[in-house]
C-alpha cells in the first residue's frame, strides 16, 4: 500500500468539478485518505513547485495556483502514486488518454485540473508539506 498527493487545481475548483474528479479517483481504486480546501499564497505556490523555479512557465504557474482555492489530498492504494498519474492523463490534454481526468476536464497544459507526485520521494515531501501527521490516519 502506497499513498500519494493530489491537488485539485483552481480551474478544476472554479468549475465545481471536485466531485467528479474524486469519483475518477474513487472508481480506480485509490482511497481519499485526507482532504482538505485551502487558498495558497504565491509564495507558498512557489515554494511547492521549486523543482520549475528555472522553467520559462513558473512565474505564470505560480499565480495560478494562487489564484483561487485548490483542493489538497493524500491517496492510497495499491501502487497508487503511477495509479494516480495514469488517472490524471499527460500534462497536455490534447495528449491525453481517453477517459482521463485531464482529458475530460483540463482546459490546456496550464489549466490542467490536477497534479499527482511523481516519485516515493516527492510524494512524502508533498504529504509533509500540507499535512499534520495527526491529520493521517
Ligand atoms: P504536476 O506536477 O502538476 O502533477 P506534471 O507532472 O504532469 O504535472 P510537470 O512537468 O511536473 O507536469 O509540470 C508541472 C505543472 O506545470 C504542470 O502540471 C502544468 O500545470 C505546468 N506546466 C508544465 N508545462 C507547462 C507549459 N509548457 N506551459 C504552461 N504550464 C506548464
Ligand atoms: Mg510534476
Amino acid at each position: 500500500i502506497q499513498r500519494t498527493f493530489s491537488i485539485i487545481k483552481p480551474d478544476a475548483t472554479k468549475r465545481n468539478l471536485t466531485g467528479a474528479i474524486n469519483a475518477k479517483i474513487e472508481a480506480a481504486g485509490l482511497r481519499i485518505i485526507a482532504q482538505k480546501r485551502i487558498h495558497m499564497t504565491p509564495a507558498q505556490a512557489g515554494t511547492f513547485y521549486a523543482v520549475h523555479a528555472e522553467r520559462p512557465f513558473y512565474g505564470e504557474l505560480c499565480e495560478f495556483m494562487a489564484s483561487e482555492p485548490v483542493v489538497v489530498q493524500v491517496l492510497e492504494g495499491e501502487d497508487a502514486i503511477a495509479k494516480y498519474r495514469d488517472v490524471m492523463g499527460a500534462t497536455d490534454p490534447a495528449e491525453a488518454a481517453e477517459g482521463t481526468i485531464r482529458k475530460e476536464f483540463a482546459l490546456s497544459k496550464g489549466e490542467n485540473s490536477v497534479h499527482g507526485s511523481d516519485a516515493p520521494e516527492t510524494a512524502a515531501e508533498e504529504i509533509a508539506y500540507f499535512f499534520a501527521g495527526i491529520e493521517l490516519v
